[in-house]
């Protein structure tokens, strides 16, 4: 598979689309998803393209890997969902139902999210 260039959070690092800006660094962006699950519901991407959390794992620099871990961590901290609760996760190709094919981790909280799998 090779990235999409037009995918939609392509379009917002462009600037072709816009986003509710949440928090930034060199490497990576974060932003309110616009269909919220949760209270509080915020996706972090790398600025640099990559389809999947393996992808990046494994190709992306140190800092990059580096700044986009601090990121979530600076937005749970902003949001303070840490001591209630919150869940991080990140949908990959058909079996996880990823609908945008732009690395992404989803940060919910502010609720009760049930059990793991659903
Ligand atoms: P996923 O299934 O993990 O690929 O989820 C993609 C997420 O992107 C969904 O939660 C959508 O609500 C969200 N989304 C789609 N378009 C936008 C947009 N323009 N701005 C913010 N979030 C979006």
């Amino acid at each position: 598979m090779s990235y999409d260039d037009n995918n939609i959070f392509a379009k917002i690092l462009r600037g072709e689309l816009p986003c509710e800006k949440v928090l930034e660094n060199d490497y990576a962006l974060a932003f309110n998803d616009i269909a919220p699950q949760a209270p509080i519901h915020i996706l972090v991407i790398p600025k640099r393209p990559y389809e999947s959390a393996s992808q990046f794992s494994q190709n992306a620099a140190d800092q990059e890997l580096v700044a986009f871990q601090r990121l979530v961590g600076e937005v749970v901290s902003l949001k303070e969902i840490h001591d209630g609760g919150y869940r991080l996760i990140s949908n990959t190709n058909r079996n996880g139902h990823q609908e945008v094919p732009h690395y992404h981790v989803h940060v919910l909280g502010g609720r009760d999210l049930g059990r793991m799998v659903f």
